[in-house]
C-alpha cells in the first residue's frame, strides 16, 4: 500500500525537510580535514536538538548515530566513529533525517573534503546528483514509478566518464516512500528493470526518497561485519544524493531543499509546486 498525504501531512513532511536541510548545512561546515566522523554527527544532534525534532535514524534497526558518514569506497551506511579523521581529497556521502510530529525527512548529498580531488571524482559527484535532480523532474501527476527509474538511469548512461569506461549503478539499494515513517512503499529503483513492470502511478500525495549511488566501477557492493557498512566490492568510490519530495497537483516539491528544488528545476524546465508551508 502506498501512503496518500494529505496537504497538511505534506506540510509537516515540509518542516522535517528543512530540519534535514539545516542538518546538511552544520555538517558541510564541519566536513573539513581533521574531523572526524563523529564531530559530524554530534554537529546533526545538535541540530535536531534545536529544533524540537527527533532522529529516524538513531536506533533505526539499531543503527547507532543520528547520520550515516560514507567515506571514499563506502557507499551508504557508514557509522560515525572516532577513529575515522577526514583529509584532503576524500569523498564523503551524508545521509541525514529528521521526524517532525511524526512525519519523517531523509536527504543525502556528497561532499568533497578539502582539496585535491580528480576530475573523475568531481564529475562523479555532479552526476549522481544530476541524475537525482532527472528523477525528480519526472515526478509528474499522471505518470507512472518506472518514469522516475528511468530518468535517473538515462541521465547516467548519457554522461561520458572522464578516462573512459561506465559508471556503476548500485543495484542492490534505492530510493522509497516516505511519509508517516522513513522506509516506505515504493521501493524506487534508479534503473529500470522490466519484469518490475510501470509501478504504481504518480498521483498527488504521493511523498518519495530518490536515490541514487554511483560508482566508478561496479554496480555491486557488500556488507561490512559491523552489519551496515555497505562498501563497493571492488573498492571504487562512490556517490550517493538523496531528497525527499512530494508530488501535488502542481508538481513535485522538494522536502528537503530551502528552495524547494525551484532553481534546479527550473534549469530543467518544471515548475516547482508552492511551499506546503505557504
Ligand atoms: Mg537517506
Ligand atoms: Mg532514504
Amino acid at each position: 500500500m502506498v501512503e496518500i498525504k494529505t496537504p497538511e501531512q505534506i506540510a509537516k513532511m515540509r518542516e522535517a525537510g528543512l530540519v534535514v536541510a539545516a542538518i546538511h548545512e552544520a555538517t558541510r561546515k564541519a566536513a573539513v580535514p581533521g574531523a572526524t566522523t563523529r564531530d559530524l554527527d554530534e554537529a546533526a544532534r545538535k541540530v535536531i536538538a534545536e529544533h524540537g525534532a527527533t532522529s529516524n535514524f538513531l536506533g533505526y534497526g539499531g543503527f547507532p548515530a543520528t547520520i550515516c558518514t560514507s567515506v571514499n569506497e563506502v557507499v551508504v551506511h557508514g557509522i560515525p566513529d572516532e577513529k575515522t579523521v577526514l583529509k584532503d581529497g576524500d569523498l564523503i556521502s551524508i545521509d541525514c533525517g529528521a521526524i517532525v510530529d511524526g512525519w519523517h525527512g531523509d536527504a543525502a548529498y556528497t561532499a568533497f573534503v578539502g582539496e585535491g580531488h580528480s576530475p573523475e571524482l568531481i564529475e562523479l559527484s555532479r552526476v549522481t546528483e544530476e541524475s537525482m535532480w532527472a528523477g525528480i523532474a519526472a515526478m509528474k501527476p499522471g505518470g507512472r514509478l518506472v518514469d522516475v527509474s528511468r530518468a535517473i538511469e538515462a541521465y547516467i548512461r548519457r554522461q561520458p566518464r572522464p578516462g573512459g569506461g561506465k559508471y556503476g549503478i548500485v543495484q542492490d539499494y534505492g530510493g522509497h516512500g516516505i511519509g508517516s515513517a522513513m522506509h516506505m512503499e515504493p521501493h524506487v529503483l534508479n534503473y529500470v528493470e522490466r519484469r518490475r513492470g510501470r509501478g504504481p502511478k504518480l498521483v498527488p500525495g504521493l511523498c518519495l526518497a530518490i536515490e541514487p549511488m554511483v560508482s566508478l566501477g561496479t554496480p555491486r557492493t557488500r556488507v561490512l561485519e559491523d552489519e551496515w557498512t555497505v562498501v563497493t566490492t571492488d573498492g571504487t568510490w562512490s556517490s550517493h544524493w538523496e531528497h525527499s519530495i512530494a508530488l501535488t497537483e502542481s508538481g513535485p516539491f522538494v522536502l528537503t531543499s530551502p528552495d524547494g528544488g525551484a532553481a534546479k528545476l527550473a534549469e530543467l524546465g518544471v515548475a516547482v509546486a508552492p511551499d506546503p508551508l505557504g
